[in-house]
């Protein structure tokens, strides 16, 4: 299928299930070297065979998936965005007893519980993938409001995550999303991550400087790094989730850019069969039903912040 003739729902549904494959392959190798990676699977891992320190169940997700989902079932049940509801669903998630959880969004999660602040205080620790990984639902229910993407993922991203860096990779993966799924062209990326260049040097990517932790500096780089030099789904993710480090949550945003950009019919056959049912099922039940939020998508509670200009380094 060309890719000029994908309508917003196989973008986005290839988003979301791009976002939660990248996931469940690179959760095999997450916190894994790339050479490790490469002794272990010959020609190297390209399916989604669960494992892992997780030990996870072939096609199951972790901690970058549930969050996503939570996220988007408090934009559901709100019908519009109220910053209290995505924390008590965090909440509820992290109650779930789930295979992992970040050091951050636990600290965040804990904080919201004690003291019911929605706003994490500025930290320097607070620079790592939590707030990036989760946004999809965010980048979907606010397409064409520029604005409304910037305060609503800033917001959810400071539930958790309080950092410059986690700020800004986080609106770059959203504008990015963004373009995509209307139909944008990877020029028209380019020229989205220039600007973030521009104000980020730190966030420069080519050439790829090799790190893959779990720092949103390391994976935004390699994510971009992978995203701009292949050429569908299944290159982009296997590309990434074989460098290690993050392995799924840089999976999954590769795969959130990937689908988004490609489309669901781009999704290896394979790769749909092996990811687990019920969470294809809610995926695509919830990407439905984002893309049918009235637009632009209503405030339910007063805003914590006002709308922020971007900042230089
Ligand atoms: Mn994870
Ligand atoms: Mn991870």
């Amino acid at each position: 299928m060309s890719v000029a003739a994908l309508t917003l729902y196989d973008r986005a549904l290839g988003a979301y299930l791009g976002f939660a494959i990248g996931d469940a392959l690179g959760a095999t190798a997450e916190f894994m070297t790339a050479r490790e990676i490469a002794d272990t699977y010959k020609g190297g891992l390209r399916n989604i065979v669960g494992g892992g320190w997780l030990r996870l169940r072939p096609g199951h997700v972790t901690d970058d998936t549930q969050m996503a989902l939570a996220l988007g079932d408090a934009l559901l049940a709100a019908r519009g965005w109220d910053l209290r509801m995505v924390a008590d669903s965090f909440v509820g998630w992290m109650r779930s007893r789930p295979p992992d959880i970040g050091h951050a969004c636990r600290r965040g999660i804990r904080r919201y519980l004690v003291e019911g602040t929605l706003e994490a205080p500025l930290s320097e620790d607070n620079a790592g993938n939590g707030a990036a990984m989760r946004n999809l639902p965010v980048a979907i229910a606010t397409l064409d409001e520029p604005e409304l993407l910037v305060c609503c993922s800033l917001e959810q991203a400071h539930l958790t995550h309080h950092h410059p860096l986690s700020d800004a990779a986080t609106l770059a993966f959203g504008r990015l999303t963004q373009i995509l799924l209307l139909g944008g062209s990877i020029g028209d990326c380019r020229r989205c991550v220039s600007e973030t260049l521009a104000l980020h040097p730190r966030f420069r990517f080519e050439p790829w400087p090799g790190n893959t932790s779990g720092y949103v500096v390391d994976t935004l780089q390699t994510v971009l790094h992978a995203f701009f030099r292949n050429d569908s789904v299944e290159s982009c993710i296997v590309d990434v989730v074989n460098r290690g480090g993050d392995a799924d949550t840089a999976g999954a945003l590769v795969g959130q850019l990937a689908g988004a950009c490609y489309g669901v019919h781009d999704i290896p056959p394979r790769w749909l069969r092996q990811l687990d049912r019920g969470i294809a099922e809610r995926v695509q039940r919830q990407t439905a039903a984002l893309l049918s939020l009235p637009r632009p998508l209503p405030l339910r509670a007063p805003s914590t912040r006002s709308i922020p200009l971007p900042t230089t380094e």
